[in-house]
């Protein structure tokens, strides 16, 4: 699946958004290796702590899945840019240090990798030691 498709399924997710109290529509678009794409949106709650982003819905779709391998992930905020948040960086460096972030800026799409968005990340081994 090319770039271009992948950010079209993830502005088709956004219309799933539950975000009433921000209106700030985000959708995600997750492209395993083996292919298959996972979508997500950001889920507001009344107590804001709770409320999850698009790329981390998408996450733990395919994680409960049984999904362990992933390539890109697109994420549309319709007309704005949206960049992973800090806490969605440090979530994919868990499962996907090499992950491509797909954006959009401009009508632009852009390419990142999670190593410019968070350099040196945090992870621990299976061990529970910090791992380099
Ligand atoms: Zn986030």
């Amino acid at each position: 699946m090319n770039r271009e498709e992948l950010y079209k399924l993830a502005t088709e997710a956004r219309k799933n958004s539950y975000s009433p109290f921000s209106g700030f529509r985000v959708g995600a678009a997750l492209l395993t290796a083996e292919g298959r794409v996972y979508t997500g949106v950001n889920i507001e709650n009344s107590s804001y702590g709770a409320t999850i982003c698009a790329e981390r819905t998408a996450f733990v779709k395919a994680i409960s899945e049984g999904e362990r391998s992933f390539s890109a992930i697109a994420v549309s905020a319709g007309d704005e840019e949206a960049v992973p948040c800090g806490i969605c960086r440090q979530f994919m460096y868990e499962f996907a240090p090499d992950i491509e972030i797909i954006t959009c800026r401009d009508g632009a799409l852009r390419r990142h990798t999670l190593e410019e968005l968070l350099p040196e990340g945090f992870r621990l081994d299976e061990k529970g030691d910090l791992n380099g």
